[in-house]
């Protein structure tokens, strides 16, 4: 372990390092660093890191860092980042056991080779099946609320608990996960089907991407919720904000959804391009957009996390 004598928690088997850096991880490459973060070995060094830490450390568990903006101040207490140990990927009859650090897309390459259709979507999404899980991912007319049967989970106190599809509530990019829970595997449901045919469809849907949303740019999928009745791409496009530009934050000239960093940009500069996005459609068409991308941590050194 990296500096971790001043860690509460005593004779953890993963690896923590004090004042780690986060923004080289993140999709959008910005965001200051987390005080802690932890790798946990396995799920017996998650539960005892879970048990035993103090109840007033803050606990932010991160994934492919696909869909969040880490603020510039970095993230106060620790951040878990699940890795090899719970990656794992099992194919039991029609469904899938996937490890909560599993890839969207390697997950939707193994069920292509065993045969299972109804994952192919997950080809598209560059997260972590845990991030999926949180964030009720989904394209191409599905999502995790189609296919899971159940998520193992591990509650902010460290009691591990199988949750049933309905009892996570899913909603449009939203479940209702326990607050302080960390998903640590999932089961998924395909429905048999010829192996060429799910890989062709997993070829249309990369191509499909490729030309129309910025898949190789720094950014963060999704900036807001469509609203109920209408599509917020199109809304940002009619306030005048497609290529709308602040530092080096950019609305995506490609899809006007999704913020850029071209480079130099920081989190309060991608912060502050959303708000204004938000403002502006607000005074064209009336409609108040949220942030479907999850903005974390504190705004300089120093502050609470939010
Ligand atoms: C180019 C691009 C295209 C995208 N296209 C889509 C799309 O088509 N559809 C779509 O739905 N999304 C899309 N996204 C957004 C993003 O990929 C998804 O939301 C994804 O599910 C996030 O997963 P992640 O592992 O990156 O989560 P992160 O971004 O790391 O975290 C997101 C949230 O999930 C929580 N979380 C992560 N792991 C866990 C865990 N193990 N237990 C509990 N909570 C956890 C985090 O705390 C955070 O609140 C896109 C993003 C990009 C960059």
């Amino acid at each position: 372990m990296t500096g971790s004598s001043d860690f509460p928690v005593k004779s953890l088997r993963g690896r923590l390092t004090a004042n780690a850096p986060l923004g080289p991880r993140a999709w959008f490459r910005v965001g200051g660093p987390a005080d802690w973060m932890f790798i946990p070995e396995d799920q017996d060094d998650l539960a005892r890191f879970l048990r035993e830490k103090p109840a007033t450390m803050p606990v932010t568990v991160l994934g492919a860092c696909s869909n969040v903006i880490i603020r510039d101040g970095g993230i106060a207490g620790t951040v878990i980042r699940l890795a090899r140990g719970f990656a794992n990927i099992d194919v039991q009859g029609s469904s899938l056991i996937v490890g909560a650090a599993a890839l969207d897309v390697t997950v939707a390459e193994h069920a292509a080779a065993a045969g299972l259709a109804g994952l192919e979507f997950l080809a598209g999404i560059p997260g972590s099946i845990g991030g999926a899980v949180r964030m009720n991912a989904g394209a191409y007319g599905s999502d995790l609320d189609a296919i899971l049967e159940w998520a193992e989970i591990l509650t902010e106190k460290g009691d591990l608990r199988r949750l049933s599809h309905d009892e996570l509530g899913f909603a449009y990019r939203h479940s209702e996960l326990p607050e302080g829970s960390v998903v640590i595997r999932a089961c998924l449901r395909g429905t048999p089907d010829n192996a060429d045919a799910i890989r062709s469809r997993i070829a249309d849907i990369r191509a499909s991407r490729e030309a129309s949303q910025p898949v190789r740019a720094r950014t963060g999928g999704s900036t807001f919720r469509n609203p109920e009745g209408h599509k917020a791409w199109q809304l940002i496009d009619e306030a005048g904000c497609r290529g709308l530009q602040i530092g080096d934050a950019q609305v995506s000239e490609k899809h006007c959804n999704f913020l850029l960093n071209l480079g130099q940009a920081s989190s309060a500069d991608l912060e502050t391009l959303g708000e204004t996005v938000r403002e502006k459609v607000l005074a064209r068409s009336g409609v108040s957009l949220h942030w479907e991308i999850k903005r974390i941590g504190r705004q300089s050194e120093g502050e609470q996390t939010l």
